[in-house]
């Protein structure tokens, strides 16, 4: 399976100078890692995401929105929100939903994922929906069942699309990228072992699989505290298609030596 290396900058650099600088590493390092066979992405805020889809067109490196509006996939009064529509315009053709961020900060619910996957998918975007126990639920043993509940959106969704929409069926099975974040290894240093990640990505394939039988193989990334020198273990298992990197990725130097990894 294609490996995958997403960079998450959040909102990070806070200046266009340092996002180019960054940029400028990333684009005369890039092209052994690309030619190795890993898809590189990066996801910059929402204000850079034009410069950088720009400087990264013709390039093999994919840009990324963090983050779309649930409430229109065009225009409208919906003060501070970027919609599928304008993130597309700008040049991205990908968006991260759900990241635990978010889910934590704005309160995400599953109705507002609902819509936004379908709003990212109606515009075409591919999406990289991010999934993670708490603390608190690792510590219960609830990793599946809190997997499970915020995988549902994912089952609605096929379920709506059948009914409404079916062209989005088929951009679902094609562009659904699943990141398994667990929310106590994200900027921590703590990292589940490579077992606990393969079992959860086994569990997170089969639960996508069961939603429909004839979807292809999902595509999980492990994302939360991974570097330089963690990346080779978790790239050694099958069952870990790729990363989706924070802190590590603000560095081109890491991100490609992770890149290289996969
Ligand atoms: P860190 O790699 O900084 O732990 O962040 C992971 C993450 O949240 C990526 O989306």
């Amino acid at each position: 399976m294609q490996a995958w290396v997403i960079g998450n900058w959040k909102q990070n650099p806070a200046t266009t100078k340092d996002v180019n600088t960054l940029l400028d590493t990333l684009l005369t390092t890039a092209d052994d890692t690309v030619s190795n066979g890993c898809q590189l992405m990066v996801a910059p805020s929402c204000i850079h995401l034009a410069n950088v889809s720009a400087r990264l067109q013709n390039t093999a490196i994919l840009t990324a929105a963090q983050d779309i509006s649930a409430l229109s996939d065009s225009s409208g009064a919906y003060t501070g929100d970027c919609s599928a529509q304008q993130i597309a315009d700008a040049g991205a053709t990908w968006t991260i939903l759900g990241h635990s961020e978010r889910r934590q900060y704005y309160q995400e619910s599953h109705e507002s994922l609902l819509e936004k996957l379908s709003h990212a998918f109606t515009q075409g975007l591919g999406v990289v929906y991010c999934i993670g126990e708490t603390q608190t639920q690792y510590d219960n043993q609830q990793t599946f069942s809190a997997l499970d509940d915020q995988l549902a959106v994912i089952k609605d969704l096929l379920i709506k699309s059948k009914e409404q929409a079916p062209e989005l069926v088929q951009r679902l099975a094609e562009r659904l990228i699943i990141a398994y974040e667990p929310v106590w290894a994200i900027g921590t240093g703590k990292v589940p072992t490579v077992m606990e990640v393969e079992a959860t990505h086994q569990h997170i394939k089969e639960t996508v699989a069961s939603f429909d039988t004839t979807l292809p193989a999902t595509t999980v990334l492990y994302g939360g505290s991974v570097n330089k020198d963690n990346a080779d273990s978790f790239a050694a298992s099958p069952m870990i298609d790729g990363a989706l990197v924070g802190g590590a990725s603000l560095k081109a130097e890491s991100f490609l030596a992770i890149a290289h990894a996969f």
